[in-house]
């Protein structure tokens, strides 16, 4: 791999030059810009590779650019990954313009220099130097690289569906993960699902005087008796049938958490919060965050809520929650419960508004692609990977696992504090440069098989 990684080493330059222009597209989904644009500037990155790629266009979302070359093995990897970015807004916390990447003391600064262009002109680094240094890649190469991510891939459990045959495939590799505080290279195996819901209490067709709270129903206590019904003090979800589906983690998911770095006291300190959850720890309190679903509440409003005193007793209330589901869960299930939940305990006064929906999915530790990845990041950071069974966080990988029968793996330039969504994105160069390696290692480690 010497002559790949040397390629890469001496094309850093250009690679990063290539992610700069990709990085002042401002292809923000949320407000619908520069996407046609970003989709079009993709594909032609990739067809100057080689790639056959074209732009589909995906019912109720923007287009996702899809490209295919072969190799001289026949196992095929697809790579998934996003053009589109964040709002960059608030735009006075930028130290740089959000859409002109800067290089400073050894980062590049700017929207989607991370999440996830960065992680496409990783992968087209690699993919470059395998062409040049050896004129074919190792293995056939998909990508699928989608345009609303970062508003929740609507509808990509279809566009996946539709298009089965061309994303057909013998393994996945997701949008992109990154490095520990340490610096030790994380390869992640799945995501948890969503269900983001709307409750709405309205009593009274107006707000009234509070002397009133002696019979008039008050939207805001409707609301809150709701949703105490939903989660108690010991944390346990209250919704019957929350926990039917949840599959169990095996003895070696339990193993590879167990052999994850204990990072509570840091997450704990940087919150100011003296102890977890019902004071779990070590290893527990790493198995709840990553195995465990979670029922929060997300924003609440009712009534008065400015400066001083206002006796009134509010007509309307409402909360935003979110639930991070794990596998097996299932959005539209988990709604389901919940709406039979509110009305069993009395609450069928309360609206309820499913406002997004993501499944869970999680590739076994024990598959071979995760070893195959293994010793990729082995050959390219020279040190052996973290193996994390799934992300706390949420992402549309359910059809590739699922439909598409994809084991499928993350790895990626990213660090923790790339401030991805935030200001001051930026990402180390030196990890793109060992993040582009482990990509070229993992063609020829896949390729071998
Ligand atoms: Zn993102």
């Amino acid at each position: 791999m010497d002559d790949i990684f040397h390629y890469i080493d001496d094309h850093l330059n250009d690679s990063l030059a290539e992610l700069t222009e990709l990085c002042k597209l401002p292809s923000v989904s949320a407000q619908n810009t520069a996407i046609e644009e970003t989709a079009k500037h993709v594909s032609g990155l990739l067809r100057d590779l080689g790639f056959e790629a074209r732009v589909l266009p995906k019912q109720g979302g923007h287009p996702v650019v899809y490209a295919e070359q072969s190799g001289l093995s026949t196992r095929t990897l697809l790579f998934y990954n996003h053009y589109d970015v964040q709002p960059a807004e608030p735009l006075e916390l930028w130290s740089s313009p959000p859409f002109q990447p800067t290089l400073r003391d050894g980062k590049l600064y700017g929207r989607g220099v991370s999440d996830n262009k960065g992680n496409i002109a990783a992968r087209l680094a690699a993919l470059r130097a395998w062409k040049e240094v050896r004129g074919e890649l190792p293995c056939a190469v998909k990508f699928c690289i989608e345009g609303d991510e970062e508003i929740g891939s609507p509808q990509m459990e279809e566009f996946v569906a539709e298009q089965r045959e061309l994303l057909a495939a013998d393994a996945c590799v997701w949008e992109g993960g990154g490095v520990t505080w340490e610096g030790v290279p994380q390869v992640l195996m799945g995501v948890k699902g969503l269900l983001y819901v709307e409750l709405e209490s309205n009593t009274v067709n107006r707000d009234a005087h509070s002397s009133y709270g002696t019979v008039l129903p008050n939207a805001a206590w409707r609301l809150a008796w709701a949703l105490a019904s939903i989660k108690g003090p010991d944390e346990r979800v209250l919704i019957d049938g929350f926990y039917d589906d949840v599959r169990p983690s095996t003895p070696e998911e339990r193993a590879a958490v167990e052999a994850m770095p204990a990072e509570e006291a840091e997450t704990l300190k940087s919150y100011g919060v003296e102890e977890a959850l019902t004071g779990v720890r070590g290893l527990e309190y790493r198995l709840r965050h990553l195995f465990e679903p979670t029922a929060t509440i997300d924003g609440l409003t009712s009534g008065y809520e400015g400066e001083g005193a206002k006796t009134v007793l509010p007509a309307r209330a409402m909360a935003k929650m979110d639930f991070r589901l794990v596998p097996d869960q299932d959005p539209d299930d988990i709604f389901t419960k919940l709406r039979r939940h509110l009305d069993s305990r009395g609450f069928s006064d309360i609206t309820l508004r499913l406002v997004a929906g993501v499944r869970p999915a999680r590739t076994p530790v024990s598959d071979p692609l995760v070893e195959v990845v293994r010793r990729a990041v082995v050959d390219a950071y020279g040190r052996e990977p973290i193996i994390v069974p799934t992300m706390a966080g949420t992402g549309p990988l359910h059809p590739f696992v699922a439909t598409l029968g994809l084991p499928t793996a993350d790895i990626g330039i990213g660090y923790p504090v790339a401030n991805i969504h935030a200001p001051d994105e930026n990402i180390r160069v030196e990890d793109f440069r060992a993040g582009a390696k482990g990509i070229a290692a993992l063609l020829q480690r896949f390729a071998e098989g």
